[in-house]
């Protein structure tokens, strides 16, 4: 498991999540050996250093758990659970009590660190299937060590002489060992997917911009456009900065993927975060703005066109302005993305024809949907840019 782990953390440095996974299963094995092949039985020398590395590593692999699904840990609380469930050990191995006090007493605290992470951890499940098998994992063990061993020593009342030869005490080994293997190979699977997840989102993302993919937002808008309730209004926009060619040809290519970039941004701060957004190839780029009708897209539109003429990039001079197009075009009620795109492109096309810089709407479809949050996108003072511009008109 340790080697697992430390493999996942070798790949990806930042994830401490990992690298606690790794020293919580390496400290659970360094204290197993001590304890069952190092040190001699029922002595307080190995009360001692087993149960603290056992600590730890239950600490550690707690951590580990609250870091992987981004959820704040108990710290004082664990910390404390811990910390008494070795001195509590060390003073009941001191004193002339029996060991089932000792098994209870550690069993019962660890139980405990479970049931405090079981609470913080709440709702992890319902993320995905690995958050599922992780909490049933932490919950197995939290039952196997608040109530197998109390249950068992206090049954069958074994003696310190007899306890290690005792069939509970093999079986409260088998039961912990497989509790800790399901744990363990939940743990693996959650690095496995937030990897792939992590590859994933890397492969959808626009290096430039950071935007999706081309490939990425029309699958996204396939799907939406596919599955949305047609009740609900929804549009596209699609924008083309303007002479492009020139910013390139006249303060170099570098300049050129600083302004690509810098648009990238920019779309990203103006819109909602619900609204799609793509970098469709070179400086074309496409807005999916679920809810939001022809108005409010058109306004958003105006509004992205104004603002842009505000941004300033270190890499061009003042003078320099930067222009773009947009083609706007609402979904009907049963429109599908590859309907509405060449609608949004028609547009594109005609506000490039009309001297560009400038925003044109498509015609309106026959069945709108209903806008939702409309305010969001703030209605500019005057609309002079479209006025008489849309195609149809
Ligand atoms: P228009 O107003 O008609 O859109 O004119 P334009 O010059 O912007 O049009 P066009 O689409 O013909 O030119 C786009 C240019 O963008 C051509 C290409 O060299 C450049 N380009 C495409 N991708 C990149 C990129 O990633 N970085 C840079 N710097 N330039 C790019
Ligand atoms: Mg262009
Ligand atoms: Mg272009």
């Amino acid at each position: 498991m340790c080697a697992i782990f430390l493999c996942f953390w070798y790949y990806n440095r930042q994830d401490k999540a990992t690298l606690a996974f790794a020293v919580a299963f390496a400290f659970g094995a360094i204290g197993f050996t001590l304890n069952h092949f190092v040190l001699a039985k029922d002595t307080l020398a190995n009360a001692i250093t087993h149960n603290t590395f056992y600590a730890a590593g239950l600490y550690l692999l707690l951590d580990g758990i609250h870091r992987a699904f981004s959820k704040k840990m108990p710290v004082l609380i664990l910390a404390a659970i811990g910390t008494s469930s070795v001195v509590g050990a060390t003073i009941i191995q001191a004193s002339p009590a029996e060991l089932s006090q000792r098994i209870l007493w550690i069993n019962t605290l660890q139980g405990c660190m479970f049931v405090v992470s079981a609470f913080s951890l709440w709702g992890i499940w319902k993320r995905n299937w690995t958050g599922a098998t992780t909490y049933a994992a932490l919950l197995l063990c939290t039952l196997n060590a608040m109530t197998l061993a109390p249950y068992n020593i206090i049954r069958s009342m074994i003696t310190p002489e007899t306890f290690f030869q005792t069939v509970y005490w093999g079986t409260m080994n088998v039961i912990s060992t497989l509790s800790l293997l399901a744990m363990g190979g939940s743990l693996i699977a959650v690095c496995v997917m937030q990897r792939l997840n992590a590859l994933r989102e890397d492969a959808e993302r626009d290096f430039l911009t950071g935007l999706k993919t081309r490939r990425a937002f029309e699958e996204a808008a396939r799907q939406y456009c596919a599955n949305r309730s047609g009740d609900i209004a929804a549009s596209l926009i699609l924008i083309d900065i303007d002479h492009f060619k020139l910013i390139n040809d006249e303060y170099g290519h570098a300049a050129g993927d600083a302004v690509i970039s810098a648009f990238g941004t920019f779309l990203m701060r103006q819109t909602r975060s619900s609204d799609l957004a793509g970098r469709m190839g070179g400086e074309e780029f496409c807005l999916l703005l679920p809810g939001t009708d022809m108005l409010g897209a058109r306004q958003l539109a105006i509004r992205l066109k104004r603002t842009l003429a505000d941004l300033s990039l270190a890499q061009l001079p003042d003078h320099a302005n930067i222009t773009a197009s947009f083609g706007v075009a609402e979904l009907g009620a049963r429109t599908l993305f590859e309907d509405a795109y060449p609608m949004a492109d028609a547009a594109l096309y005609a506000a490039k024809t009309r001297g560009r810089d400038r925003v044109v709407c498509a015609e309106q479809p026959e069945d709108p949907g209903r806008p939702i949050r409309r305010q969001r996108y703030p209605v500019p003072a005057s609309q002079p840019d479209t006025a008489g511009a849309r195609i149809a008109s």
